[in-house]
């Protein structure tokens, strides 16, 4: 029905106009009950993405993704590039997650969660309507020539807006240098970290420029998982959505007259105000059915609820529903793609719980020394290794020995016994020597125990070569 209405719409966006030049949308400041959940859920996530770089828990960062240093922590528990596959399986995870939610409850995560939406609607956006006042306003101070009163407004909004792109570099930056790094340079002359201050900067730079001039084309155009919609929604997620069988009934909608029967003129309860369009941060008619560019903001519910009220209409015009829902008026069912979902992400979820639990605190690799050979003796024979031991712990681990498990010989390590710093990678060099009579080949595999004082704290295994024929 809506489809033999008109698909002209799919073939452009809101923010470009005919000439591919950039279109300013001016949404009208949203109202309502969605709006005042959505703030204060805005602000419960923007207190949990600040704070979470700065909480500590024993000792490591909350979260924290030092891609360069290869450091991740993620609820404090720290990552190492050796736990790489417990990494993957938590991104699979994640995917999965979304998927499975994204099926069934359409883009909810863009409207109420995404750190970008809480930014531009919640942040930047109302700081703007301080400013500079709601759509009418705004419309009027940009056509208005450059007087006082458009230089003033213009440069209190331009001075905020880097304010508070600063501020978020600043967080930005704790996820991935750490927040210790940020608040010993914040405490000191900045001067002193001009690498940081750069970098800084420069982030300042593009958080500026998404939230002052590119904004929901963020959504529209470079986000992922908004161009996944297309694939992951079917006619059972649910969605904002027009209801379009009450709002177009059977002659369609039609501007309110006084007086009129609307049912006996088989008008729909739409009365095309076109406050839903006017409110919409992505400059789009929810009437033309779901778009790509929705986010689920909620904000057309709350204005065509406004026009129910003040029409004497029931509310739900436009609300969460499902295309069937609203067509065939069915409840929520569990279909085969859902049940399939929910069963991988089960097993994910397991994989990932059992291999958290049995990670090893401590992680050792022996290797033979590239390039080097063994060497003999009349009885024994020799190799040499690098060792690598990762000590994941929050405590430091004393007197560490190395001995062989598997075979009698000895073990000397460069330097004497080793301590590993709490959540820190020591390497070293040691030599294996055999009697050749314990040989029973020219390569052989060795097993090796790692302890501390004097208790195996974990074991691994290394070859080791010797001459063609032990004799
Ligand atoms: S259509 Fe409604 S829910 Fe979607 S982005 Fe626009 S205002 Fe928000
Ligand atoms: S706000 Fe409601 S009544 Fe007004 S145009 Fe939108 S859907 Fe129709």
């Amino acid at each position: 029905m809506i489809k033999e209405n008109k698909e002209i719409f799919r073939d452009t966006i809101g923010t470009i106009d005919d000439s591919g030049n950039r279109n300013f949308i001016y949404p009208k400041k949203p109202k309502g009950k969605l709006y005042n959940y959505r703030t204060y859920v805005s602000w419960v996530l923007l207190v949990i993405m600040i704070a979470s770089p700065f909480i500590k828990i024993n000792g490591n960062q909350f979260l924290l993704f030092n891609v360069l240093e290869r450091k991740f922590h993620i609820f404090g528990f720290p990552f190492w590039p050796q736990d790489f596959h417990l990494l993957v399986i938590s991104v699979l995870v994640s995917v999965v997650f979304i998927i499975l939610f994204t099926v069934v409850f359409g883009r909810i995560f863009c409207g109420w969660m995404c750190p970008q939406t809480i930014f531009m609607e919640m942040v930047f956006r109302k700081v703007e309507y301080l400013i500079e006042g709601d759509r009418a306003k705004q419309i009027k101070l940009d056509k208005q020539p450059w007087n006082a009163e458009k230089i003033r407004k213009r440069i209190l909004k331009w001075v905020s807006f880097f304010f508070i792109s600063f501020l978020v570099s600043n967080v930005f930056l704790a996820y991935i240098i750490g927040s210790d790094t940020v608040l010993e340079y914040l405490s000191d002359n900045p001067l002193n970290h001009v690498g940081l201050l750069v970098k800084l900067l420069a982030f300042t730079g593009v958080f500026y420029f998404i939230f002052a001039w590119f904004r929901e084309q963020v959504c529209i155009i470079v986000c992922p998982y908004g161009r996944l919609q297309g694939v992951l929604l079917d006619n059972k997620s649910i969605n904002v959505a027009y209801d379009f069988v009450r709002g177009e009934s059977e002659n369609g909608r039609k501007k309110l007259r006084k007086g009129e029967n609307r049912d006996e003129l088989g008008h729909g309860d739409c009365i095309d105000c076109n406050q839903c369009v006017l409110v919409c941060p992505t400059g789009i008619d929810i009437r033309n059915g779901t778009q790509l560019e929705c986010i689920n903001c909620t904000a057309c519910i709350d204005a065509c609820n406004d026009i129910m009220d003040k029409t004497g209409f029931d509310q739900g015009l436009i609300r969460y529903a499902s295309e069937d829902d609203i067509e065939r008026k069915e409840k929520f069912k569990f279909n085969a793609r859902l049940i399939a979902y929910s069963a991988i992400l089960t097993i994910l979820i397991a994989v990932l719980v059992t291999m958290l639990f049995l990670r090893n605190d401590v992680e050792a690799t022996v290797l033979r020394l590239p390039g080097q050979t063994f060497q003999t003796t009349n009885t024994t024979v020799k190799n040499v290794y690098t060792v690598k031991l990762i000590n994941k712990t929050t405590e430091d681990i004393e007197n560490v020995e190395i001995k062989l498990i598997s075979h009698e010989g000895v073990v000397n390590m460069v330097g004497g016994m080793l301590k590993i710093k709490r959540q820190d990678l020591q390497e070293g060099t040691l030599f294996i020597e055999i009697n050749k009579k314990d040989l029973i080949s020219s390569k052989e595999k060795l097993k090796i125990g790692i302890y501390s004082n004097g208790k195996l704290i974990e074991t691994t295994s290394t070859n080791f070569s010797g001459p063609l024929k032990i004799n």
